[in-house]
């Protein structure tokens, strides 16, 4: 078995080959199944995670639980063995909780970032593959372009214009030039030209190399051997609640002191008594569980996008999609379905049908009087074109024809194969000698090639604009060569276009004379037009439902491409884009100032033959009118204006590494629709998130101010300390992380956008917190003194006090979940498995702490009866119809507002 190889850069490239023993032609898979099997995967260790020891004992970092320790050992001090053993007792299960719930949230994220599994493209076994990363072996041959991450450390083979971002590995910020030149044994890493090192970036240009190392052994694992850090659920709303939490229980902290001095020095209570009490109030009023509540949401939040195949790359991101209120996107496979099929051909006297089904080279040729025909020597010519100016591949697989490749190129394959019937094999009687690789800005490709004849020529295919500027000939069906009949063809475009197709121009020279590389000057004046082919690529259906949905959300949506503006006019319409009629070119917005920009930019939703620099005005320019922008690309040059934009989206199939690692969001299935499926979640976690908060910040205060409230008047606690742990314990641990998994509400796509700064604590959500913690305070004492005036003993009292707490922080919860409608249609009641699931563990804990006998020695309750517990229930009813009553007047007013 060959050893690791020395040098690679000094060596001639043959012997690299033959050092790795592969080919040109690649290894075959089971060679390279044997290689990985022997070297392992193509991967950096990851660094260890934290051991689950030290995560548990993290929990108890939190200073709540250093009061809790501290009040255990106080109250042990004391002798009070039982409250002791409580308050032990609720931390372990509370670090048990947030053990177990943390763990699923990383889980649930390291799930998340291995769908973002880098891919390469390699030839095994002659064929071009699409392989995940890690199964790279020494040996394979990758195929490299603008954009990709280099996967390991390569010895190239052919290389065109590249240029690559080596920074990480070299801090050199400026990209390097590479070529075929052999460097010296003892050369610096940034010298060594014809070497691609692993982890550095492409940023133009071609290349295939010979894969000479990987994982640990390549120059980047040498340095850092480990993975970058791994992210933690972290986004500036977490953070914010974080020290939010944090001052609170600072100040909560010195009100309890504050009481603690009051009641032993005016109050002249008994020390112990008192104490529990200030620990009691401590624990009531601070939001202890809230941080670990929100993280979950998130992590839940992120797990539904996953599930809608928006995958969110960058964490603060899922906060920030809810808001978005402008959706730029791309045409081509985002809101088509990338599944082209040539299905006309324009000659310089006729059009021509194609028929067939998806990629099968088989169908036939119609001309317009359905008539099929035999292809004449144009036709074969242009077929020529369509499979030598291609880089695709087509594959026969159990699922029928597939394209290895660009889907355009595969159509232009299959079509190319229904002409020359000998099959797709034919493309090997032509060696490609130079190509130019097809960009978004010049919107052409094209190669040269060398016939076993030994004969040159020139081949190229691009949009009739680029491809006509080139040509000052064109052929016609008799071989005869003319002047290019401008009119005719452009009639011709129009007229495809307008039916939706995308248009394609291919032409050639075949005097090419003995050129070895392919230049622009090459090319300019120097090309026949052989046609035209027209490309049908149907609408996704689902988008049509998707913009409605962003109508009906206040979201617009722009279409932004290269293709043709009479295409895109025509796909606009097909989807019901609202504004279709009105389409921008490029061209257009170059003669527009930035006053005129900035209005033609808001008022037009299709942008036609654009280039990646006009996306990334587009994106300003929507910004500085206020929007929250979400902007897709896949190539490397639409990285600028994903990184621009609020929320950049990547196609996670067709995008390059590069627009990938500048955007939020990558779409596992390059739809739109996932978009809108993304902004329905990311308002959902938004929304859910508010409703912890609404939730947790009352319940909190409610029980805090009934402590409080008894110890100013001097009253017996209405709930002891031990049993507002309890409470504390349960509601936190069950009802709280309810909302986390609450489904998106009936309207949430009907609102208009949030406003980029609106403040989470809202005079609203300030305004229920006050209202609902004085009904908790209210209801409380009223239970309370309801009993003690029946002559109950003062632990009935307490008890249904305690279970009064419980009921309203139930009704609460329900109140909740609908805070933007009513709580009172069916759906809303009918609730989740979810809510049920926790209330039920909630009422079962409540009849466990009321009726059975060692928790009442315990929490020192009594049984309630059924006409008390029905009183009880009834509070909770009628604080319900108090609070929704209120929100219904304040939603009918805020409507007719
Ligand atoms: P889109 O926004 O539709 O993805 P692109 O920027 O990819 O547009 O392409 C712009 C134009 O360039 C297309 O309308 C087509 O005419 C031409 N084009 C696209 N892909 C290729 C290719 N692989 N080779 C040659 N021309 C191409
Ligand atoms: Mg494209």
């Amino acid at each position: 078995m060959m050893e690791r190889l020395q040098s690679p850069h000094s060596q001639p490239l043959e012997q690299c080959l033959q050092a790795t023993e592969s080919t040109r032609s690649g290894l075959s898979e089971t060679e390279a199944a044997r290689r990985l099997d022997i070297h392992g995967p193509n991967q950096l260790p990851q660094a260890s995670p934290v051991s689950p020891v030290r995560r548990f004992l993290s929990q108890f970092n939190h200073i709540l639980i250093h009061v809790l320790l501290v009040a255990a050992l106080v109250t042990a001090v004391l002798s009070h063995w039982v409250d002791t053993g409580v308050i032990v007792a609720i931390v372990l299960v509370n670090a048990i909780i947030g053990y177990v719930q943390e763990g699923k949230a990383e889980a649930a994220l390291s799930a998340i970032r291995s769908l973002l599994a880098p891919r390469a493209n390699v030839i095994r076994d002659g064929h071009r593959l699409n392989i995940d990363a890690a199964t790279l072996v020494m040996g394979d041959i990758v195929i490299l372009e603008a954009g990709d991450r280099v996967p390991a450390d390569l010895r190239l083979i052919e290389v065109r214009d590249m240029r690559v971002d080596e920074a990480i590995l070299t801090g050199e910020s400026v990209p390097v030039d590479k070529s075929l030149s052999q460097a010296t044994e003892h050369s610096a890493l940034g010298e060594r030209v014809c070497m691609l090192f692993s982890g550095t970036m492409i940023a133009t240009g071609i290349a295939r190399g010979v894969v000479v190392a990987t994982g640990r052994d390549t120059e980047i694992g040498k340095i850092s051997g480990l993975l970058q850090s791994v992210e933690t659920l972290a986004t500036p709303l977490v953070r914010q609640m974080n020290i939010f939490a944090r001052w609170l229980t600072v100040f909560i902290l010195l009100v309890a002191a504050g009481l603690l001095v009051f009641g032993f020095v005016v109050g002249h209570l008994p020390f112990s008594d008192l104490f529990m009490v200030v620990v009691g109030l401590s624990v009531a009023a601070i939001p202890e569980g809230l941080p670990a509540v929100l993280t979950i949401t998130l992590a839940v939040g992120v797990q539904a996008m996953a599930g809608r195949n928006a995958i969110i790359r960058r964490l603060p991101a899922i906060e920030t999609i809810g808001s978005v209120s402008v959706v730029c996107t791309d045409k081509t496979g985002t809101l088509t379905r990338n599944e082209m099929a040539v299905t006309r051909v324009v000659l310089s006297d006729t059009v021509l049908h194609v028929d067939g089904e998806g990629y099968s080279p088989t169908g036939a040729i119609f001309d317009s009087h359905e008539q099929k025909i035999a292809p004449n020597s144009l036709l074969i010519n242009m077929a020529w074109t369509a499979s030598l100016c291609n880089d695709a591949e087509l594959r026969n697989t159990e699922q029928g024809w597939q394209v290895e490749g660009d889907p355009m190129e595969g159509a232009l394959l299959a079509f190319a194969a229904k002409v020359l019937t000998e099959g797709s094999a034919s493309r090997s009687r032509w060696e490609r000698l130079d190509v130019v690789p097809f960009d978004p800005v010049h919107r052409y490709m094209a190669v040269l090639c060398r016939s076993s004849t030994g004969k040159r020529a020139t081949f190229v295919k691009g949009a009739p604009e680029a491809v006509f500027a080139m040509c000052h000939h064109q052929k016609n069906s008799n071989d005869d060569e003319v002047s290019v009949d401008e009119a005719y063809w452009l009639e011709a475009i129009e007229a495809l276009a307008a039916g939706g197709h995308r248009v394609i121009a291919l032409a050639a020279n075949f005097e090419s004379s003995n050129q070895e590389d392919l230049q622009e000057h090459h090319l300019h004046g120097k090309l026949t037009l052989l046609g035209l082919v027209g490309l049908m690529d149907p609408p996704r259906q689902e988008v049509i439902a998707a913009l409605a949905e962003c109508q009906s959300a206040g979201i617009s949506v722009k279409m932004i491409t290269g293709d043709h503006a009479a295409t895109a006019r025509a796909i606009a319409e097909q989807i019901g884009l609202p504004n279709w009629q009105h389409v921008l070119t490029g061209a257009d917005l170059d003669r527009l100032d930035a006053a005129d920009f900035s209005e033609e930019v808001a008022r037009v939703d299709v942008f036609a033959r654009t280039s990646p620099a006009h996306k990334l005005k587009l994106v300003g320019a929507l910004q500085s009118r206020g929007l929250i922008v979400a902007m897709t690309g896949d190539g490397v040059n639409d990285a600028p204006a994903l990184k621009r934009a609020d929320i950049g989206v990547a196609m996670g199939l067709k995008g390059s590494e590069a627009a990938k690692e500048s955007a939020e969001l990558v779409l596992a299935d390059d739809n739109f629709a996932s978009i809108v499926a993304a902004i329905r979640e990311g308002r959902t976690v938004y929304d859910n998130i508010k409703k912890v908060i609404s939730w947790t910040l009352p319940t909190n205060a409610g029980e805090a101010l009934t402590i409080i409230a008894a110890l100013l008047a001097g009253l017996a606690l209405p709930i002891t300390a031990v049993q507002i742990l309890w409470i504390n314990l349960i509601t936190a641990g069950t009802l709280g992380i309810a909302l986390a998994f609450e489904p998106a509400e009936v309207g949430t796509m009907r609102r208009p956008p949030r406003a980029r700064d609106a403040p989470l604590l809202t005079a609203e959500l300030i305004w229920h917190i006050v209202l609902v913690s004085t009904l908790f305070l209210v209801a409380v004492f009223a239970v309370y003194t309801y009993a003690v005036d029946k002559g109950y003993s003062i632990e009935l009292a307490r008890t249904m006090s305690m279970n009064t707490l419980v009921v309203l922080e139930i009704f609460h919860l329900f109140f909740i979940r609908n805070i933007h409608s009513t709580s009172l249609s069916l759906v809303a009641v009918r609730g989740t498995p979810v809510v049920w699931g926790c209330v039920l563990v909630v009422v079962a804990a409540q009849f466990a702490i009321t009726y059975v006998p060692t928790l009442q020695w315990v929490f020192g309750t009594q049984p309630v009866s059924l006409a008390d517990g029905m009183i009880i229930v009834a509070v909770g009813i009628l604080f319900f119809m108090l609070v929704e009553a209120e929100k219904q007047m304040r939603l009918a007013f805020s409507r007719s507002e």
